[in-house]
């Protein structure tokens, strides 16, 4: 049976809001195509069905101040995990990309049933329950290569796992959609669509913390390369005498500016003991050692040059960097933006390079991320379990109907 033209627009009308944030009726017709009668008829008819609100008035150089319409949070909700080589966080998040609630567990990724753990962890949070909204559906993000979001074949080195069917192992196990995506790239995905990348055709995410990667937008969508392995930034060579890298290469960014690579040269200065922690080195720079900040610095300069090269390979219009090490950035940033801006082409010289507050639910957000985008087909790769997830938003349309 063909689907009717007015629920197609309504699925449009969603698919840009969720898109691109509150719009106001105008912004919405240009959007999906459509004339501003049939958007004043399709948001009628959401708002009665509790999917659309009008959440703010845009103020405006004289006249009417635009009323901007937004997705109602508690319509439909989206499940993110981030997968840890030590634990697991999760956020539930509503359609409006508000969190409502976040879990972290600890989680032993190398252990041989690992993937059954995770299913266990996570199943209870997906039954289904009276006063909550529909579930529609649970993104996972891992630090490694993942063939696609929908088949979801993971190889981390970080978490001992190697071409790992993680996609079907928890499809089998949980009765929700399940979309599988590089931690890295699922940031990038939520940048899109509630950060600073709103904004922007083409950008770069960058983070720093345990390991280092990027997250490439090309076009308003994630680049992912052949085989789902592109912004492996973290493995850049820098140094050809540098130390060996988990990758098994030796030299690589993440081997020299990686929250370990700190701490080994922060020992070898004789700053702390070998059993120190990252946030031991940010105390010690953070109350005044020279020492400490000398270390940070040191690798805001190697991590400035080699984020030069790629923003001269790419030209982005913006570049946000993320992760835990953003904590210490202000001990960073003496050495990155000399070194950075000093090997940037002339002409890019001036690219906006913004830092962002980082909170430890951001990764999972980002995982959820990719649930809530799929809708706008804004994240690619999403295959037969978008499909689902995209039959599950019908369904609660339908469901409000009744
Ligand atoms: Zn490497």
């Amino acid at each position: 049976m063909p689907v009717p033209r007015s629920d197609l627009t309504r699925s449009a009308v969603l698919a840009a809001l969720g898109t691109s944030g509150p719009l106001s009726r105008t912004d919405i017709a240009r959007a999906v195509g459509v004339s501003p009668a049939t958007v004043t008829q399709v948001v009628k008819d959401l708002i009665a069905r509790g999917m659309v609100a009008e959440v703010q008035h845009r103020p405006s150089r004289g006249g009417r101040p635009a009323v901007l319409l937004g997705l109602v949070g508690e319509a439909g909700r989206a499940l993110g995990a981030k997968v840890a080589a030590d634990h697991v966080a999760v956020v539930d998040v509503g359609l409006d990309g508000a969190v409502r609630q976040s879990w972290e567990w600890p989680f032993d990724a190398v252990a041989a049933d690992a993937p059954d753990r995770l299913a266990d962890l996570l199943r209870p949070l997906t039954e289904p329950d009276r006063e909550s909204a529909p579930i529609l559906g649970f993104g996972i993000c891992v630090p490694g290569a993942v063939d696609d979001q929908d088949t979801g074949v993971v190889d981390a080195p970080t978490l001992g796992w190697r071409n790992l069917a993680l996609g079907a192992r928890l499809r089998a196990a949980l009765p929700v959609p399940v979309l599988v995506e590089n931690d890295v790239n699922a940031l990038a995905v939520a940048e899109r669509l509630y950060g600073r990348g709103r904004a922007h055709r083409n950008f770069l995410v960058v983070t720093i913390g345990r390991g280092v990667g990027a997250g490439l937008v090309v076009d308003g969508t994630i680049h992912r390369g052949t085989s789902g392995g592109a912004g492996e930034f973290g493995h850049f060579p820098v140094r050809p005498d540098g130390p060996r890298c988990s990758c098994g290469n030796t030299g690589c960014l993440e081997a020299a500016v990686g929250q370990q690579a700190l701490l080994t040269d922060a020992v070898a200065a004789g700053l702390v003991g070998t059993d120190a922690k990252p946030a031991d080195l940010q105390h010690l720079a953070d109350t005044g050692s020279t020492g400490a900040q000398r270390v940070f610095a040191d690798a805001g300069t190697i991590f400035g040059r080699a984020v030069a090269g790629l923003i001269n390979v790419m030209d982005p219009e913006t570049v946000i960097v993320l992760g835990e090490g953003t904590r210490g950035w202000q001990h960073w940033r003496p050495g990155f933006e000399p070194s950075l801006r000093s090997h940037l082409m002339p002409t890019r010289r001036a690219v906006p390079v913004a830092v962002e507050a980082w909170d430890d639910s951001s990764w999972a957000l980002g995982a959820a991320a990719l649930v809530l985008a799929t809708p706008s087909g804004a994240t690619g790769a999403t295959g037969d379990q978008g499909d689902l997830v995209r039959a599950r938003l019908d369904g609660v349309l339908a469901r409000e109907l009744s």
